[in-house]
């Protein structure tokens, strides 16, 4: 049987997996890829001068996805564990290496861009070349036009698909009075490369979507003074930066910088100065405008035209029928992949390429033409631009379970994350022991919680835990025991952060006792509960801090030497403490994983809350408080917890002994907790053992699993 050909115009992702699929023998169609540059992969080559007018990825640009949600589903990223946020060179090279594993270079035609396409698929088409022996003849073109540098031909197709990515043509402003006639140099964000370009220079950086606070991020630490010029129209830093955390943005630590601003958008431009909506101005050495991009396809005429200026805000393909297929072509034979913003474009794709082949080969088939149009015509579609991105996790994903069918212990369940963690997990049926220190507190938690989500007799229950008693701990489990219930879930949640020098009962330091020996003991005792109720869970709320830890001090007399006395020298040997403390925390994860082994079913995890706004802080007078406008939401912090503790990706992958992160920056995340980055130490099989030693001998734990 004669096969299709499809023309797929574009060598990017969206390409390389169209072609995949269609050449998968699974359809019977046959591919040919035509891309415009001399490499594949599209975004993704990094271009070092910025002059390419493909590509806008920038040196340090690192994933927005995490990788094992960016793969294509049958070519996973390798080498890349365990951080889930990897570099535009790693990206390049699973593109090429997907399309050698696929031998998809046979379809692949460089250096050819497409110049215009009819209404019969005839497509013209200008190879260009250093030497015409570098021509491979096709038996089904016609050469139009040759000279020493390019040759154009016409070739006809049975079907066209059209892969050529939307962030080339850029987007700016045309309604900024003097635009244009400054004395300054402006650039797109597309052209953006490298933060050291603009050393020591003035920079606005105009939007701030993706790219704009991504930039402005990178800049601070080298630019003279960095000003992101932004619609909503507030002056105050911290609500301008709560706006940004809620609509998912992405902001990093160097936000705290001096020479970081916030400001209205641009009145007008004159000369060499540019004027703020807000009545202020400055000179700049230059602007990035970070305002996104147009999509562009001017190959297509008469009437496989398409237009964006007709439906929701210029955001819309008219008439594109579920965002694939040209509603004049009713047989599916021109074709549009990854159009909309708001998706994960690799693997739509992969699905979008699998519902243009069933089309084409007869397999499915699309409404009529004018039921099409009809369709398009009613669509509501929302009208906000978004970029590609998965639905942040939310409470709502948390499974409901049968009311009270399971049991969970909270440690520090009564404040911060570990009471919105309480919250959550009672509000989907979970019959929630309250463990921490103070019986009033508790109650208190209890109460709130109880009024919160409305359950006047939500499962709730008290017993009190000072995890730097061990006494403490193992009366708290006696107390556990003698309530005979099944035990499914336990948080070491509770975490404390001190600058002066305190010793526990065990004669320990106090961070170390708390963060870390009290859970241990905690742990260990409760090991058989857990291991009765299987499957079941155990979830290590750790810290970032645990990567500025060397390695845990097992020397005991210099572990236990008090703090030195000038506050400076307090606070880091406090925040060394801590950072051991919850290196302690990743450690006991790994090795008790290791020492439960691969086939149990008590998943023993470890997490990074993100920096939270909990009372752990406290304590920090100054740098508390200037850091606290670029901390997370207790709610949001608790959502790592959660998807931890409650996710079924966890048992259905069988993921145990990981350190999971909210995502790659501060504030919130814009998708959903991913595995992160450990310090090495923690992968060191033998100090682990070595830890566990030792927190056996301060626990006096006579036995251990
Ligand atoms: C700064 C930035 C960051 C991003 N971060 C992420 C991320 O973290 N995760 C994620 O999943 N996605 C991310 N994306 C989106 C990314 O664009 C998609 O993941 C994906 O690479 C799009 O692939 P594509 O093939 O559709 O388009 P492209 O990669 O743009 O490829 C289109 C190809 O078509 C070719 N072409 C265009 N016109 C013609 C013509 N007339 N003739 C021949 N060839 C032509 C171009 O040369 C190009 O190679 C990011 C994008 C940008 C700009």
């Amino acid at each position: 049987m004669k096969r299709i050909r499809v023309c797929i115009i574009g060598g990017g992702a969206s390409g390389l997996g169209c072609a995949r699929v269609l050449s998968s023998g699974e359809y019977n169609c046959e591919p040919t890829i035509f891309e415009q540059n001399s490499f594949i992969g599209g975004q993704w080559h990094y271009d070092s001068d910025g002059l390419s007018p493909t590509t806008a990825v920038y040196k340090n640009l690192k994933t927005n996805l995490p990788c094992s949600v960016m793969q294509f589903s049958d070519f996973p990223f390798t080498n890349i564990e365990p951080e889930s946020y990897i570099g535009c060179k790693e990206v390049e090279e699973y593109l090429i290496a997907y399309a050698d594993k696929f031998q998809l270079f046979k379809y692949i035609h460089l250096n050819t861009k497409v110049n215009s396409i009819d209404d019969t698929f005839t497509v013209t088409y200008t190879i260009r070349f250093n030497s015409k022996n570098e021509l491979i003849h096709r038996p089904h073109q016609t050469l139009l036009e040759e000279n020493e540098n390019y040759a154009v031909y016409s070739e006809q197709f049975d079907a066209v698909c059209v892969a050529n990515g939307h962030y080339s043509d850029t987007y700016m402003p045309n309604d900024i009075p003097g635009l244009n006639n400054q004395s300054f140099p402006i650039i797109h964000s597309r052209s953006y490369r490298d933060p050291d370009h603009y050393r020591d220079q003035c920079v606005i950086v105009v939007g701030a979507s993706q790219s704009g606070v991504d930039i402005c991020g990178e800049l601070v630490s080298v630019a003279k003074q960095v000003i992101l010029s932004m619609k909503e129209e507030n002056n105050d830093l911290n609500f301008t930066i709560d706006c940004l955390r809620q609509s998912g943005k992405t902001l990093c630590t160097n936000y705290l910088s001096t020479n970081f601003s916030i400001v209205s958008p641009i009145e007008r431009i004159d000369d060499d100065t540019v004027f703020f909506k807000n009545q202020t101005s400055i000179k700049p050495d230059l602007i990035i405008f970070a305002t996104g991009y147009e999509y562009r396809m001017p190959f297509l005429q008469g009437k496989l035209q398409v237009d964006q200026t007709r439906l929701f805000q210029n955001r819309y393909l008219y008439p594109l029928y579920k965002q694939i297929f040209h509603a004049n072509f009713p047989n599916g034979t021109l074709s549009f992949l990854t159009v909309p913003y708001r998706i994960v474009p690799f693997p739509l794709a992969e699905f979008q390429s699998h519902l243009i082949a069933r089309v084409l080969c007869g397999k499915m088939s699309l409404p009529s033409q004018d039921e099409m149009i009809c369709e398009i015509d009613n669509l509501s579609l929302p009208h906000n631009r978004t970029y590609h991105c998965m639905p942040q996790y939310s409470f709502d994903e948390i499974p409901q379970i049968e009311p009270r069918s399971r049991v969970a212990i909270v440690t520090g369940a009564n404040e911060g994350i570990g009471k919105v963690t309480t919250r959550e997990l009672v509000r989907k049926g979970w019959y929630v022991i309250v463990a921490c220190r103070n019986a009033e507190k508790a109650q208190k938690a209890i109460d709130d919680i109880r009024r919160e989500i409305n359950m006047p007799d939500a499962p709730l229950d008290f017993i009190q835990l000072n995890l730097s008693s061990l006494m403490s701990v193992r009366k708290f489990v006696d107390e556990f025991h003698e309530r005979q219930l099944p035990l499914h879930l336990l948080i070491n949640n509770a975490g404390i952060f001190g600058s002066e020098f305190e010793s526990s009962e065990c004669g320990e330091e106090l961070q170390f006792t708390t963060n870390h020996l009290g859970h241990f003991l905690l742990t260990n005792l409760l090991l058989n509960d857990l291991r009765a109720c299987i499957p079941s869970r155990i979830v290590i709320v750790s810290s970032g801090a645990h990567l500025n830890a060397p390695n845990i001090e097992f020397d005991d007399q210099i572990r236990r030497q008090p703090h030195p006395t000038s506050n400076v020298a307090k606070f880091r040997a406090g925040l060394r403490g801590y950072s051991q403390s919850k290196l302690a925390n990743v450690m006991m994860c790994t090795e008790l994983a290791h020492r439960l082994g691969p086939e149990s079913k008590v998943y023993c995890n470890t997490l990074h809350p993100g920096v939270v706004k909990s009372a752990i802080w406290n304590n920090l007078k100054w740098s508390g408080r200037l850091m606290r406008p670029f901390m997370r939401t207790v709610d949001n912090g608790a959502m790592t917890t959660l998807y931890v503790a409650t996710h079924p990706d966890i048992e259905n992958n069988n993921i145990r002994g990981t350190y999971f992160v909210p995502s790659k920056t501060l504030p919130p995340p814009y998708c959903r907790p991913a595995i992160g980055k450990t310090n090495p130490i923690t992968n060191d099989r033998e100090q682990c053992q070595r830890l566990w030693q030792l927190s056996q001998r301060l626990t006096n734990l006579t036995s251990t699993i």
